[in-house]
């Protein structure tokens, strides 16, 4: 019998985790750092956690724990802090974390993964004895399968350190792009940040929602960080992606390029973002989108 294991502090993201996670072997197990017994797990470990703990505090008795139970496979989200637990978990586990685009099952398992910034595309069997893998949204198939829902209890003591003091909702707003059916992205061909207007006047008749290269974020801060699409941001699968005024370079493309329909607006007939777009318009988008407006 094939075992999986997986790191939960969440139930919901650990539950989903568990349910994608049965794609790679007969029983999942999940090691619970404060998630409670996980349902769509076959056996859960549960570690209760002292209040004021963060969930890598855990990451040395955690990594302890899947040793002495023989651990070969163990399996992460792609939320922050389950990439900080993963990352930390596999430091005390003496092996590197893999950042797995995709993981075809079989026996070596065969992982893909984003290389040089997302130049490339790596293609790697997994043949050491213990490996971690955070999955990226996507990596394995969602399953609804429930699990045989056994538990035990672990006493676990957390490192000291960081502690957790206070927890705030986030500010600002919060946007599911990967859920979203099309999507009207914006680039540095805007000049101003109130000509940004004219896309968000596109996308409401559209119904897309509103996303942008990473300078709009990073850069002059014009749109907040959630709305960046690429190998650093945001991953999306839309019927439709509209990019105006992006050039399309590699790192934004990674994040797009999983499109149906990819159309382009810009200005350079050389823009690569031609390359891989369905249709394209060679025009300024200050001429283009007031037409398209009015057309629509
Ligand atoms: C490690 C690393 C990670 C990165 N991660 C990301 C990432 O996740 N996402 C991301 O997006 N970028 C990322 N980048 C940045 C990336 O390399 C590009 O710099 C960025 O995507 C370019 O954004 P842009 O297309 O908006 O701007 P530009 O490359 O400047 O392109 C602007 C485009 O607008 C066109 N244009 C200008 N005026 C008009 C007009 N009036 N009408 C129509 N078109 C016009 C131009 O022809 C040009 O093609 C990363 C870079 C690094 C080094």
């Amino acid at each position: 019998m094939s075992d999986v294991w997986i790191l939960a502090h969440d139930p919901a993201a650990g539950n989903t985790l568990a349910r994608s996670a049965r794609a790679l072997g007969d029983r999942v197990i999940a090691v619970s750092i404060g998630a409670g017994v996980l349902a769509a797990a076959d056996l859960t470990l549960v570690i209760e956690t002292a209040a004021q703990a963060l969930p890598e505090a855990y990451a040395q008795p955690v990594a302890e724990l899947l040793r002495s139970r023989g651990a070969k496979l163990v399996l992460a989200d792609a939320g922050t802090q389950s990439r900080l637990l993963a990352g930390q978990v596999a430091a005390h586990l003496g092996v590197s974390p893999v950042t797995a685009a995709g993981i075809t099952p079989g026996e070596p398992l065969v992982v893909t993964r984003l290389a040089f910034g997302g130049l490339a595309v790596a293609t790697e069997e997994l043949t050491a004895d213990v490996a971690v893998l955070v999955l990226s949204p996507g990596a394995l198939p969602a399953s609804d399968a429930a699990g045989a829902g056994a538990s035990e209890t672990v006493e676990a003591v957390p490192a000291g350190g960081l502690t957790l003091v206070e927890t705030r909702a986030k500010g600002g707003e919060t946007v599911d792009l990967a859920a979203a059916k099309r999507v009207v992205g914006v680039g540095r061909g805007f000049a101003a940040e109130g000509d940004l207007e004219l896309a968000r006047t596109l996308a409401a008749t559209l119904g897309a929602e509103l996303a942008c290269s990473r300078p709009l974020a990073e850069g002059v801060d014009w749109m907040p960080a959630e709305r960046y699409l690429g190998v650093s941001g945001a991953t999306i699968k839309p019927d439709l992606y509209l990019a105006i005024g992006i050039s399309g370079q590699v790192q934004h493309l990674v994040g797009v390029n999983h499109s149906k329909v990819i159309v382009a607006i810009n200005s350079d007939a050389k823009a690569p973002i031609f390359a891989h777009a369905d249709f394209g318009v060679v025009g300024d988008l200050y001429q283009v989108l007031p037409e398209l407006a009015k057309n629509l």
